[in-house]
């Protein structure tokens, strides 16, 4: 990696803004230890093909993420350097293109072990009152801290599509401009009818195939069948894939990758060798168009 530093501003952008962004920048840096970034790049095969300038804007930005937001282990959780900058790595790779603005708005990651049970009191659209006892990875609050499980932030060592710090950092854009509902705040040059339109055909064919799944009419879906709980889930687990198996995402359902591929403005299938899907989903080859 070279000593390549990106620049956070703009030409434009006035000498006053641009020194209190670089002392912010050296502050930051000064905060994580720089000869660990390499270990920890290899450890995390999702960042393979970026290249020398994106990897060095991605360490500037997981050490400005570690300035700006709280990581505070509980319930006994240990957290090590190499773990906090390993995490903030995966955490910034959605926003290598878009900045860390886009993670405003939010202060704390809470970090427990593993999975932990909220067992809290749940409203559901008939206003039916129960119980969410269900173990969680990880969750995000709507203006509040995400929570996520340690030993499932370990799992992003691998590229299965499974990435806890990526879902639920994914359900943060999306809160960005309200509540999750798989659409956040898109770019000027993109269309909100169109991105509705793309993502929920694929959110319809992708409910069709978990039930027929479920009922024995047919094979499990490519993409995580926990997607089809709503669209907001949709759009996480969708990411999740979009930065693991770019190429699994982009053969099912092409239309879903390039709206994420202009919306995170990243091309992870250009970038990343093809792996083989996780054991049983294999079945669904045949791209999904509307
Ligand atoms: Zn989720």
């Amino acid at each position: 990696m070279t000593k390549t530093r990106f620049a956070p501003t703009s030409p434009t952008v006035n000498p006053v803004t641009r020194w209190w962004q670089a002392r912010r920048l050296r502050r930051a840096l000064a905060g994580v230890d720089a000869a660990l970034w390499p270990r920890i790049i290899a450890e995390l095969p999702l960042l393979q093909g970026l290249d020398d300038t994106e990897l060095a804007r991605l360490c500037d930005l997981a050490a400005l993420f570690l300035q700006d937001k709280s990581l505070e282990p509980a319930r006994g959780a240990c957290l090590s350097i190499p773990m906090r900058q390993g995490l903030a790595l995966q955490a910034c790779l959605p926003v290598l293109a878009l900045g860390l603005g886009r993670y405003r708005g939010w202060h704390a990651l809470i970090l427990y072990p593993d999975e932990f049970v909220p067992a809290r009191e749940v409203i559901d659209e008939d206003g039916i009152v129960w119980i969410d006892d269900a173990p969680k990875s990880g969750e995000a609050w709507e203006q509040g801290p995400v929570i996520l499980s340690l030993a499932d932030v370990a799992a992003g060592q691998q590229r299965d599509g499974y990435n806890v710090v990526i879902h639920e950092l994914a359900h943060k854009l999306d809160m960005d401009n309200g509540v999750a509902n798989g659409h956040p705040a898109l770019h000027a040059d993109m269309s909100n009818r169109q991105w509705a339109s793309d993502l929920g055909a694929a959110y319809d064919d992708l409910c069709r195939r978990v039930d027929a799944a479920d009922q024995g009419r047919g094979p499990e879906p490519a993409i995580d069948p926990y997607a089809s709980e709503s669209p907001a889930e949709f759009f996480a687990v969708c990411s999740e894939a979009f930065f693991e198996l770019p190429h699994l995402l982009q053969g099912v359902y092409p239309d879903v990758y390039r709206q994420f591929r202009a919306f995170y403005r990243q091309d992870p299938a250009a970038r990343l060798p093809p792996v083989d899907p996780p054991p049983g989903r294999v079945e669904q080859t045949q791209p999904f168009h509307q």
